[in-house]
């Protein structure tokens, strides 16, 4: 009987995620399942909760990752933030500003949106002045938008959010641990990411974090949170106290494996591992640039871990990227307007590396 399981090839991830994932990871997602309430696995979710602290620069209690993928940290936020009605505002450049905005509008929520051109960030004076007319709840923006390549000034979103009297939902799916996230500093109340990025573990978990003044919103809801599986006033009854009551089985190894890709981020350093981004995207970009290729985004904005590729008049984008994956290499393609236009190379954690890049480059050009 044939497993096809035996079939698998390594792939040299470097488009949008999932990235590289180390040995160390794959170790700890194969150690022995305990079971959801052992105090042992108790003992594993804690530590966790303080990594995931230190990664997001954040200092509150209520930071866990939740059971389901990037999305389902965005689902989280929304929905137990959100009640029917509630004025929110989306801040959009690419695909995952959008998808907040359907996100909010599934719960009732009362959207208004902004969207920027995709391939250029939010800019800060335009939200100033949106919010200047009205009083909103949430004010929701990506940090890193994966879907083009660049980065949003949320540093400088905060204090006006605040000033406006809401909340400040940030979407830190790629950003999380391959560049600073400072939750606390930039007065952002709920934050969510994905395993399967910068932290380098498999998809399947999606660190959240609420402040105060978001579990505050939550605890003086008029309904219940619309969805069971994602309550936070329930789940946190596992995640928190002394006495841990069951919600759902916790996906047990895929904490094993979050534990890892948190330890080995920390044993290097946050400031090594975001030097060493910045100095891979660097030496990325020099040797597309001496290829005779354009990025497409300005570097003043750029994601260190995502780099979208202007591919040149006359190359066929989808062939090059199904040479490149023949020879074990994945590239993304480009989303909505940017579909057919761009490549996005991925540089996300573990994949962010010298003998990656240099890989690349030589297969990337041999397929052009
Ligand atoms: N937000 C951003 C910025 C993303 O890049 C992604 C995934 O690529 C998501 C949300 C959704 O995450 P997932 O695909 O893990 O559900």
């Amino acid at each position: 009987m044939t497993n096809l399981l035996d079939n698998i090839r390594p792939t040299l991830l470097m488009g949008p995620g999932p990235s590289c994932v180390p040995d160390a990871v794959y170790a700890a997602l194969a150690k022995p399942t305990l079971g959801h309430l052992d105090p042992y696995f108790i003992t594993i979710m804690d530590a966790i909760k303080e990594q995931l602290k230190t990664v997001a620069g954040t200092k509150n209690q209520v930071t866990m990752p939740m059971s389901g993928t990037g999305s389902a940290g965005m689902e989280t936020c929304f929905v137990n933030l959100v009640e029917h009605g509630d004025p929110v505002l989306v801040l959009i450049n690419g695909v995952f500003g959008k998808r907040m905005q359907d996100v909010a509008e599934r719960l009732g929520a009362q959207v208004d949106v902004l969207e920027f051109t995709w391939g250029t960030p939010v800019v800060p004076a335009t939200v100033k002045e949106k919010l200047a007319t009205k009083a909103y709840k949430i004010v929701a923006v990506v940090h890193a938008e994966t879907s083009t390549g660049v980065c949003n000034p949320v540093a400088e979103l905060g204090p006006m959010v605040k000033e406006n009297g809401a909340l400040f939902l940030v979407d830190c799916v790629t950003s999380l641990g391959g560049m600073p996230v400072a939750m606390d500093k930039w007065q952002a109340d709920a934050l969510y990411s994905g395993t399967q990025k910068c932290l380098s573990c498999p998809p399947g978990l999606a660190p959240i974090s609420f402040s105060e003044a978001a579990i505050a919103k939550l605890k003086s809801r008029k309904t219940k949170v619309p969805n069971w599986y994602l309550d936070l006033s329930l789940i946190i009854n596992y995640w928190e106290g002394h006495t841990r009551a069951y919600h759902h089985t916790a996906p047990i190894n895929m904490n094993y494996g979050l534990y890892a890709a948190l330890y080995l981020i920390l044993q290097e350093g946050l400031p090594a591992v975001f030097k060493r981004h910045q100095e891979m995207h660097a030496y990325l970009v020099q040797g597309l640039e001496a290829m005779g290729l354009r990025m497409a985004v300005a570097p003043e904005c750029r994601l260190p871990m995502l780099n979208a590729v202007g591919c040149p008049e006359g190359v066929d984008e989808a062939a090059v990227r199904a040479k490149l994956l023949a020879e074990g290499i994945e590239i993304g393609a480009g989303l909505g307007p940017l579909a057919g236009k761009i490549w996005r190379i991925g540089l996300m954690g573990h994949t962010a590396r010298k003998e990656n890049v240099d890989t690349l480059l030589a297969a990337l050009k041999k397929a052009i």
